[in-house]
């Protein structure tokens, strides 16, 4: 195994500090803070501006032709900068899946604008009763006479929503057809009358949001993939699995931990040194369980199972050792406001919320002990 990186990889870190330093300034990192909106619209234009956004596609479709490693330089340099990249990987995502089944169409009608750092995508997957056994959801799209849709639902946690121009919403579009049969994923634009939504704060600090489609009309044009298809659609997006970039959450605590040891000789203690070596070693088998994930992909192989092990253990590290840092620190670290607040509180809390989205520690335990093990299924939780 070789694990140099390629030097164009190394260009693109490069590049990408310089973005965030023009763009991501302490300005725009106080309004993420105040507002929850894991969003800039100055760092994301400025990402648009350096030809980051569909990076991965090829030259002639307004891409740079990345590769999996200097595209996880860039999500890698975002996560240790703490620069906000939540509305960028559900645009991402979503232009990635059009990209590849939508009609000529609607890559024509949304994809210059996901280039141009001017469209926003948001994620309307799960909904107030349905999270992890997304194939149940409830809100309905009905085909009517004219060829137009009629959509009614609710969806939970629509990150983003408040700043998308659309919702990438998965509907059942056959009640009678098997669970995971009768489904379809629309395009829904959030200027679509009877469009509403609603703020949720969440423990990270992060906003997120309820949506509601009461008698939303839309064209057949917004369906993206087949009718009934949405499933398989969905699972398109598998294969931009990462997993690796959690890595550089605890890399984010860990270097500010030990910034603030070094300017504080005096209060560190041997209890403090013991928790930063541990948390050192962890942040190395996460990377490197990352760099696994990455280099299945670089071979095209399936790498859904390394990513997930790399999810799973670098948050489940991510949340142990924000917890045994900030008690470390004793009273300084927790408390609000204090210089320490932004790096340990806020941390503290926002690593619970990463053991949730894109798969919660629970499930994917499941997964990994039944496809990686072998194991039977086990019965359903209550
Ligand atoms: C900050 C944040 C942002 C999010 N952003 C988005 C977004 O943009 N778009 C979107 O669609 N969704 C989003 N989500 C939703 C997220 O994907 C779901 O919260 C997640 O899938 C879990 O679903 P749930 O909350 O309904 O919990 P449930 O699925 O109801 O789970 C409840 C508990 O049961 C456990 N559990 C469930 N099934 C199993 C099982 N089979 N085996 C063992 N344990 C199990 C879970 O681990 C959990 O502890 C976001 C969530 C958060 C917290």
């Amino acid at each position: 195994m070789d694990f140099t990186p390629s030097s164009r990889a190394e260009e693109v870190r490069t590049k990408i500090r310089g973005v965030i330093r023009e763009h991501f300034t302490e300005n725009e990192r106080r309004k993420v803070a105040e507002t929850g909106t894991h969003h800039s619209w100055a760092f994301h234009k400025g990402l648009a501006a350096a030809g980051m956004l569909g990076a991965a596609w090829p030259v002639e479709e307004g891409g740079q032709g990345f590769d999996v490693h200097e595209m996880d330089a860039l999500y890698e340099e975002a996560m240790l900068a703490g620069a906000p990249m939540a509305a960028f990987s559900t645009t991402m995502l979503v232009a990635e899946t059009i990209r590849r089944t939508g009609s000529k169409g609607l890559r024509e009608r949304v994809l210059p604008g996901v280039l141009a750092g001017e469209t926003l995508i948001a994620l309307g997957y799960t909904e107030p009763g349905v999270g992890s056994d997304v194939a149940s959801v409830q809100t309905r799209a009905e085909r009517r006479e004219d060829g137009t849709w009629v959509i009614n639902g609710e969806k939970a946690f629509t990150t983003s929503a408040e700043v998308a121009t659309y919702v990438f919403v998965l509907a059942r579009t056959n009640p009678e057809a098997a669970r995971h049969r009768g489904l379809s994923l629309f395009l829904v634009p959030t200027s679509a009358p009877g469009f509403s939504l609603s703020p949720v704060p969440t423990l990270g600090g992060e906003r997120s949001n309820m949506t509601v489609f009461d008698d939303v009309v839309v064209g057949d044009d917004a369906l993206v993939g087949e009718v009934d298809g949405g499933w398989q659609t969905m699972l398109v997006a598998l294969d931009f699995e990462r997993g690796g970039e959690f890595a550089a959450e605890i890399r984010r605590l860990l270097d500010f931990v030990v910034d603030w040891a070094r300017e504080h000789p005096s209060e560190v203690t041997p209890h403090m040194l013991r928790r930063l070596g541990r948390a050192a070693a962890d942040t190395e088998i996460a990377r490197l369980l990352g760099v696994r994930t990455t280099g299945l992909r670089a071979l095209g192989k399936p790498s859904n199972l390394e990513g997930s092990m790399a999810k799973l253990y670098g948050t489940e590290a991510f949340r142990r050792h924000s917890s045994s840092l900030l008690d470390a620190l004793g009273p300084s670290g927790a408390a609000r406001g204090g210089a320490l607040q932004r790096a340990i509180e806020h941390e503290y809390r926002h690593a619970f919320v990463t053991t949730i989205y894109g798969g919660t520690s629970e499930v994917l335990r499941g997964v990994l002990a039944e496809r990686r093990l072998g194991l039977p299924r086990a019965g359903k939780v209550s």
